[in-house]
């Protein structure tokens, strides 16, 4: 039985020449390497499909337009990617989602040396990187609860030791951006926190796999370290300022997330039609009943104002800081809900197929959870639109 649609979306009909040519690279590349078997096998099998990393790498959709010692790739650019793969290879996206993270790290805080070393191979595909943020403590206030301290040595370099939580590949990562307290908290807890890179085969690094509901083509894990030794020169950006200066760049992980999530929300939608035009009860396609079509239907257009509050908060933000981050987080929460509907949507259509594991309906539903919580959780997203979009009292 086919279970994809052919649907155009209003959306992608007036994307501009430049991504609409980028979209149909990815999609070309994507058709020749990806068939739905490959997609299950790996997500049963727990695995990376390596493979089909390096090749996205090799055709250029890590790079993207980003020069080595430029500003970095458009946010626009990332978008486009992201959402073919979310559509698709849901934790091959969800890894690009990282890799873009420290991409845009690098060029924004990373000095020449740093960006031959690290950067080039990451373009290229050569390596991977980790983003080691979250602690066992907490996510959401990770500043107030991080317990992994750097400490400085005489000889100017530093010790490292605690844990991290939640680190996408960082198994397999040639290298990691992690962030450690360097300084006490005086003031404000964002204060006196430091960004490293460090090679994942550094001495004293213990990784252990999580086992996780969704996004398993990516592995997640425990990140153990114990006095890693890291020296000067691999500080990425200031010394105590590391948070502030994530922050900058957290903006376009929540737009990446939110593409990632977007994809997936799009490509629940085409199976979830597919099936219901299909799916025969009653002597007609399932999709005829109009309780289905609604619920598809309501699906389709958060799909597409997640889709306009993603291009606007993109365009904007590759216009320069201004009303992006407003965008950005609205697009995030649009996004975030469009997916999770949209598989409840799909779930409901293909019923008990819907809960068969040969069938991409429940890697999709399980897959959409991750957005609702990272980078950053819903519940702090509102928060942010509460304070800076009403101006409304802070909330936490
Ligand atoms: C599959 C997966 C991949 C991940 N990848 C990475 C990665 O690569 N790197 C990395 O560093 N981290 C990663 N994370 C961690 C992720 O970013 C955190 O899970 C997320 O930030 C939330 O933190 P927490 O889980 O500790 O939730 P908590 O901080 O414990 O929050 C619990 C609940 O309290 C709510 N809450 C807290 N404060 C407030 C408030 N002020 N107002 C309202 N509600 C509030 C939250 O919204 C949430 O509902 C990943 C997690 C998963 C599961």
């Amino acid at each position: 039985m086919t279970t994809q649609a052919t649907t155009t979306p209003a959306a992608e009909i007036t994307e501009p020449a430049e991504f609409a040519d980028l979209r149909a690279r990815v999609r070309e590349e994507l058709a020749r390497h990806v068939t739905p078997e490959r997609l299950n096998r790996f997500d049963e099998a727990e695995e990376y499909d390596l493979e089909l990393y390096r090749e996205l790498a090799r055709a250029g959709f890590v790079k993207l337009d980003g020069e080595l010692h430029g500003p970095g790739p458009k946010h626009q650019a990332q978008a486009v990617v992201l959402e073919e793969l979310g559509a698709g290879p849901t934790s091959i996206g969800v890894s690009m989602v990282v890799q873009y993270m420290g991409v845009q790290l690098l060029h924004s805080y990373g000095n020449h040396a740093q960006q031959e070393r690290f950067l080039a191979p990451l373009h290229s595909g050569d390596a991977r990187m980790s983003f080691a943020l979250s602690e066992p403590g907490g996510g959401t206030d990770v500043a107030r609860a991080m317990a992994t301290r750097g400490s400085r040595l005489d000889d100017g370099s530093y010790s490292i030791s605690g844990q991290k939580k939640w680190i996408g590949g960082a198994m397999e990562a040639d290298f990691l951006i992690l962030l450690a307290r360097t300084s006490d908290i005086t003031g404000s807890a964002i204060d006196g926190i430091t960004m490293f890179i460090v090679p994942r085969s550094t001495p004293g690094i213990r990784t252990e796999v999580i086992d996780t509901v969704g996004i398993r083509g990516l592995e997640q894990c425990d990140v153990y370290l114990e006095d890693v030794r890291v020296p000067a020169e691999n500080v990425l950006g200031e010394v105590d300022r590391g948070f502030r200066q994530v922050l900058d760049t957290l903006n376009g992980e929540r737009l990446n997330g939110a593409a990632v999530a977007l994809g997936i929300a799009r490509g629940a939608l085409e199976t979830a039609v597919g099936w219901a035009r299909e799916r025969q009860a009653f002597g007609r396609p399932v999709g005829s009943f109009q309780a289905l079509q609604h619920g598809l239907v309501d699906a389709s257009v958060k799909i597409e104002s997640a889709r306009l509050f993603l291009r606007q908060a993109a365009s904007a933000s590759d216009a320069g800081p201004g009303t992006n981050e407003t965008w950005s987080a609205m697009a995030k929460l649009a996004a975030s809900d469009a997916a999770t509907t949209t598989t409840d949507v799909g779930m409901r259509v293909m019923a008990g197929w819907g809960f068969f594991r040969g069938l991409p309906m429940q890697r999709y539903f399980r897959d959409a959870r991750l957005y609702t919580f990272a980078p950053l959780t819903d519940e702090m997203i509102r928060n942010y639109i509460g304070e800076k979009h009403l101006g409304l009292p802070r909330s936490f």
